[in-house]
């Protein structure tokens, strides 16, 4: 059953324009992904989405954006460039490379791998004698760590002084431009610093579908507090990250908060919670996290730059470094959510079930019939009332009812049909997605209907 979802999710996303796979007419390049004219629109509204609710409607919340490209000291700073990495086996028979971790945890549901050493992995293998999962044989070479991170290069010769790295996570930007923020805003405590961007990760894992890729979009906020009041933080956030996520339509009982285990916990944190979506393949994983990461990144940072990055408090003069709280949405894994979750098939009928505020289109604009100049020129009316308000769709392709169902299965909440009678009393059929029920209104009352 759950196979079958995800097929049928990775071929609408693809028949309809969501997501191609990345570089296809060359046969493709693994872990990458396409967003389509649909997707593409989508993750927009997700994004602007996500921007007001948590910088433009919170004042205290100051976006960023800040470069792909930082100097490699950053990423030597936060210790990226030598602990960054995950365990990786190569299976001797096919030469293909898995991660240890994902091979132990797709195999052993019970075992938690997170944090121990790679020798330790070994054994688990070992001992279970996990097979290779492309070609069956049990023939590992050790684990060994490799380093996510991306190398490039500046300029022309590729010699070591000109290495650069794609950042691997936005976090880094907010706390190398911590003073540049304080100094040209002059926030007080708390505060927050948010940005959207792109991340990139060399893995190796076989992705499911958008779930895990090269490259992938972040929202982020790094939150800055006094020390003594970090767990009132942490809750505040966990609430509001969970409202967000369900006030989208996402279904409460597919989600859960899990804690990280000490073993898991990164070293400069004392506490991190997931959520988690139960995912068609696997079931629950990761899908947004929250960390308390005490104030390592501001001091770590200041004492490797030689630069003070401590806090000035306007009010008592003190000077200190700031505390973080750091919730991180995964934009990718949003979407894949958002479209698992509202995927809906009922009595052969296929709808996506997406908030009003993230499918593709608000509404489509209909003409009853294409060949009558009159009602074509009324539809394209209604049409242009609405397209510069929201993204709209338009259809004079078959019957009413084909385009119906090629509305509901991209998601499109409202349909509007121009027919005779809208030539004689300026009103519309508006068709709704979730109900099927149509209502016969004004054109002058459709915005206020759709809003
Ligand atoms: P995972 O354990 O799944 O590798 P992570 O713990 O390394 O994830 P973080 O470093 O906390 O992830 O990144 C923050 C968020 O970015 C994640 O919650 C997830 O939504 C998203 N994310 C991380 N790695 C990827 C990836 N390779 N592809 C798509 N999204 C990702």
């Amino acid at each position: 059953m759950a196979d079958k979802l995800m097929d049928k999710i990775v071929s609408l996303s693809k028949r309809r324009g969501f997501v191609f796979p990345g570089s296809e007419i060359y046969g493709g390049l693994a872990n990458t992904w396409t967003y389509g004219p649909l997707g593409a629109q989508m993750m927009r509204n997700i994004r602007n989405h996500w921007w007001q609710s948590f910088v433009v409607s919170k004042p205290e919340i100051y976006g960023l954006d800040s470069e792909i490209i930082m100097s490699p000291k950053v990423w030597e700073a936060s210790g990226h460039t030598s602990g960054f990495s995950d365990a990786m086996i190569e299976c001797k028979k096919c030469h293909r490379r898995t991660r240890a971790d994902h091979l132990i945890e797709n195999n052993l549901k019970d075992v938690k791998v997170e944090g121990l050493p790679t020798e330790k992995l070994d054994e688990i293998i070992a001992e279970n004698k996990l097979p290779c999962p492309y070609c069956g044989a049990f023939d590992w070479t050790p684990a060994r760590n490799f380093n996510l991170l991306f190398e490039t290069h500046i300029g022309i010769v590729p010699e070591t002084e000109s290495l650069a790295y794609l950042r691997g996570e936005t976090a880094q930007g907010m706390f190398v431009n911590f003073l540049q923020v304080v100094q040209s805003m002059r926030p007080k405590l708390p505060f927050g610093i948010a940005q959207i961007g792109k991340a990139f990760r060399n893995e190796i894992t076989k992705g499911n579908f958008i779930f895990r890729t090269l490259e992938f979009e972040q929202m982020e906020i790094e939150y800055f507090i006094r020390q003594d009041n970090w767990e009132k933080h942490f809750d505040e956030w966990k609430e509001l990250m969970w409202n967000w996520i369900t006030d989208l339509g996402v279904s409460p009982a597919k989600l859960r908060w899990r804690e990280h285990t000490k073993d898991e916990l990164a070293f400069y944190s004392i506490k991190t919670e997931d959520i988690e979506y139960d995912f068609p393949f696997g079931g629950f994983k990761e899908l947004y996290g929250l960390a308390y990461r005490t104030d390592y990144d501001l001091k770590n940072h200041a004492e490797k730059s030689g630069v003070d990055l401590r806090y000035l408090d306007p009010t008592t003069n003190e000077k200190f470094f700031p505390h973080v709280i750091e919730p991180t949405f995964g934009l990718n894994r949003t979407f894949l959510t958002l479209l698992i979750d509202a995927y809906i098939e009922d009595s052969g009928r296929v709808y996506l079930k997406l908030d009003k505020r993230i499918a593709p289109y608000r509404l489509a604009v209909f003409p009853l019939v294409r060949n009558k100049e009159q009602i074509t020129n009324k539809a394209k009316e209604v049409f242009d009332l609405v397209k510069d308000k929201y993204p709209t769709a338009w259809d004079d392709r078959g019957n009413i009812g084909k385009r119906y169902f090629s509305q509901d299965e991209i998601g499109t909440p409202y349909c509007v049909t121009v027919d005779y009678q809208t030539l004689e009393d300026n009103t519309v059929t508006i068709r709704d997605r979730d109900t099927m029920q149509q209502e016969r209104i004004k054109i002058d009352d459709i915005l206020k209907h759709i809003a």
